[in-house]
């Protein structure tokens, strides 16, 4: 693989002129690249910016993370999605508390061992706050190492992984690990981008990349097909009562575990819907594997009576208190505005 030995000096180059000014980048201790690499997995990078800041302005360090109340931490998670990356953040940290003394660890085998730390995190925050000279593959990288080098194998195959991060080892600069992994996670976001559509132009490796000469760029990266998405349709009942809505806990495991939810079922539209209700609206949300289609009906409660386990919030409770997953934000509104006109 001759490019990628020729790839460090003028990425690097093209690095330190073209990287974006993170907040994470401008103060990277182990915690905070930690907490950012973490979000950033599955999260664009413009939309983690403002959960990044709250983030750390309400758990500034590793034994405030440790120490933080579950519903406070999912309120701060709350729309970020994949709601057990926070879970792990908050057990890895109780980790570090007692397994480390409270000291973030600094080698690559300590950190992997983290809660929710797999090979790409451990290898990005031993190289960007240690200067450990490990690779970090994402899907970014992968992309950028598949077409500079030509390998037409699949890359989500843990064998083709392995043997292009090795490859990225022997050939990383020793001087500078952190930031050449940081460049090429920066060039596979920016610049080589997925879909067919790089933009070789821009492109420091242009010069020599094999896909560009070889003209494979839009069979590259090689994935299998992805399967099709279950759909499940849902009905969600917005139950009011008086300026409050009732809410219940999701299961402590599985999708969105332990966040509060408008009470919903699995049922094939038209719902069995009874009583006074009255049809409120339509939403869907995509998850990794599945697409829910939900239907909304409000519902007037006629008692306070809830089952065990529900709770009534107003709108204070629902905007400080209970994490309510983003799937169900097309009914934010419908919601909002039968608290404000249901009386106090
Ligand atoms: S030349 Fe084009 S395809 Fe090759 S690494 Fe650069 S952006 Fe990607």
């Amino acid at each position: 693989m001759n490019e990628l030995e020729e790839l460090p000096i003028p990425l690097l180059t093209w690095y330190r002129e073209n990287a974006r000014v993170l907040p994470w980048r401008s103060d990277p201790t182990p915690y905070h690249v930690w907490v950012s690499e973490i979000m950033l997995q599955q999260t664009r990078v413009a939309a983690v910016l403002e959960y990044y800041r709250r983030f750390l302005e309400a758990l500034p360090t590793v034994a405030d993370l440790a120490a933080c109340p579950e519903d406070e931490l999912m309120k701060l998670w709350q729309g970020l999605g994949y709601y057990s990356r926070a879970r792990n953040l908050q057990k890895a940290a109780r980790q570090v508390m007692e397994e480390f003394g409270g000291t973030f660890p600094s080698d690559y085998d300590a950190i992997r061992s983290l809660a929710g730390v797999g090979d790409y995190t451990a290898g990005a925050v031993s190289s960007i706050a240690f200067g450990i000279p490990v690779p970090a593959v994402d899907g970014n990288v992968l992309r950028v190492v598949s077409r500079l080098t030509d390998d037409h194998r699949d890359v989500t195959r843990p064998e083709t992984k392995n043997a292009l991060r090795q490859a990225l080892l022997d050939t990383m600069p020793r001087f500078a690990p952190g930031d050449y992994n940081q460049a090429l996670m920066e060039l596979g976001a920016t610049v080589c981008l997925p879909n067919g559509a790089p933009l070789c132009g821009r492109c420091p490796a242009a010069g020599f990349c094999a896909a560009l000469r070889e003209g494979t760029i839009d069979q590259l990266p090689v994935k299998p097909k992805k399967k099709e998405r279950r759909i499940e349709e849902r009905t969600v009942y917005l139950i009011v009562r008086m300026g409050k809505i009732a809410l219940r806990r999701r299961p402590e495991k599985g999708l969105l575990a332990g966040l509060w939810e408008y009470p919903n079922e699995l049922s094939p539209w038209p719902p069995p819907v009874e009583g006074a209700a009255a049809f409120g609206g339509e939403g869907k949300h995509i998850f990794t594997h599945m697409e829910w289609r939900m239907r909304a009906y409000v519902v007037e409660a006629g008692t306070d009576a809830l089952p065990e386990g529900w709770v009534w919030a107003d709108r204070t409770e629902l905007a400080g208190v209970y994490a309510v997953p983003s799937a169900f934000q097309s009914f934010s509104h419908l919601v909002e505005e039968h608290l404000a006109g249901g009386g106090q």
